[in-house]
């Protein structure tokens, strides 16, 4: 996966882009992957992408014909899965300053995927996303809110005093076969008020699924649910069906149009934010680099362990950018001075530049974490004027021995 999704975040076309992730996660043979390919029908015919710069489809007819077989990521009717890891959309479709990446999952709880394994893959792509959708098939269990335990846990990190930003982005509870259109119709409506009424804490609740919901709140920015009628016989039954949508129930067609449309259109793509900063792809590589060496690791993943290293790498990146401010300021003007007192001046004001800088920008971490790095940073300057000082007084030395020949010299002449 690393080499896979660096080549695409690395990407000349995206590797200055936003980046906007979504993601489909949920048990194996309920229609995930099936959900994608209408995903990518409708991405093809709105955006450009890297494989496929002038899109010249029309955008109002994006479903296609209606005997048209469905093409994309792998899906199948029958009990063996196809899916597994996680696996990117190879191409990046493209939007103004956002490249839109589209990411299928491991069917969790297939009998081949062990409760520690699906945690760490849902996790994975709960840190990596900005849109994730959970796919379901009927009601929310409370089963399917303990998934959600490593959201909220690392969400408490981030949330802690003087954290003002929301960890993720938007969530999507995806229920599908809802029989209950009565008491909640179909479609986002419904399925907001199906969502207010599973989220509230009652008292008979255990202290986990209290915990989760309580934090979902502040874990997300965007928490929403839809709801999907039954697609018909021929799409949930049918071994040798094709996915083409002439196929599928009417209502189904409908609500799948309004859905996809919805969630995929201009404004509501939602970008990646790291602490409320929006990253390009090639920071989005670090950072997903990064947590996929933690997840690959045998032991379990612990949640603190995220959040320092996401710290970690934040703010040795703000160090790194407050020290080459140093530096050109320095460079700028150390090398023509031949004076010691204004030599040092210059090394001190660089310095306090660079920490004012420092000090200025939006930073992730608590305060013990914010003044280790900056005593890093002062440290490095400290360390790098100790050197200009020396190279300056060897200069200053040698200029001097030169005035003193010289003087000598005009003395013997
Ligand atoms: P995945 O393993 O979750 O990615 O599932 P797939 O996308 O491979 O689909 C598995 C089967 O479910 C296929 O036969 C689809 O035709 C069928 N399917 C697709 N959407 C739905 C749905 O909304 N409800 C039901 N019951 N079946 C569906």
């Amino acid at each position: 996966m690393f080499g896979e999704l660096e080549a695409l975040l690395l990407h000349p076309e995206v590797v200055n882009r936003k980046i906007v992730l979504l993601s489909i996660v949920g048990a194996f043979r309920r229609g995930k992957s099936f959900f994608l390919d209408y995903c990518l029908r409708f991405l093809y015919a709105n955006y450009a992408s890297i494989k496929n710069p002038s899109n010249l489809i029309n955008a109002d007819n994006w479903i296609g014909a209606a005997e048209t077989p469905l093409e994309g990521f792998t899906w199948r009717s029958g009990t063996q899965r196809d899916t597994t890891g996680i696996i990117f959309w190879s191409d990046v479709f493209l939007t103004g300053d956002r490249a839109i990446l589209i990411v299928d999952s491991q069917g969790l709880f297939d009998n081949e995927t062990s409760t520690a394994d699906n945690s760490k893959i849902f996790s994975l792509v709960t840190l990596m996303t900005s849109i994730e959708i959970l796919n379901l098939q009927g009601l929310i269990q409370e089963d399917h809110l303990q998934y959600l335990q490593f959201a909220t846990e690392y969400g408490k990190f981030m949330t802690s005093p003087g954290q003002e930003h929301k960890p993720f982005q938007n969530f999507v509870f995806l229920l599908r076969d809802w029989n209950n259109p009565d008491e909640y119709p179909f479609g986002f409506d419904g399925g907001q008020k199906y969502l207010e009424n599973t989220l509230v804490v009652k008292p008979h609740h255990p202290e986990e699924l209290k915990s989760v919901r309580t934090y979902l709140k502040s874990s997300f920015e965007k928490l929403s649910c839809c709801l999907l009628p039954y697609p018909g016989k021929t799409v949930a039954r049918d071994s040798n069906y094709d996915g083409r949508w002439a196929s599928m129930d009417e209502e189904f067609l409908d609500e799948l149009k309004i859905l996809i449309s919805s969630l995929l259109k201009s404004e509501n793509l939602t970008t990646k934010k790291i602490n409320g900063i929006e990253v390009n792809g090639k920071q989005a590589n670090e950072y997903f680099q990064q947590y996929i060496t933690i997840f690959q690791s045998n032991s379990s993943i612990q949640p603190q362990s995220i959040y320092e290293t996401t710290i970690d790498k934040f703010l040795t990146a703000l160090v790194l950018q407050c020290f080459q401010i140093y530096k050109n300021h320095v460079n700028q003007t150390v090398g023509n001075i031949n004076n010691e007192t204004e030599i040092t001046n210059v090394l001190h004001s660089s310095r306090n530049a660079a920490l004012s800088t420092y000090d200025g920008e939006r930073k992730m971490g608590n305060a013990e974490h914010i003044q280790k790095y900056r005593n890093d940073l002062d440290a490095k300057m400290n360390n790098d004027s100790i050197e200009w000082i020396a190279i300056a007084m060897a200069r200053i030395a040698k200029i001097r021995e030169e005035q003193r020949r010289a003087a000598e010299a005009a003395r013997e002449a």
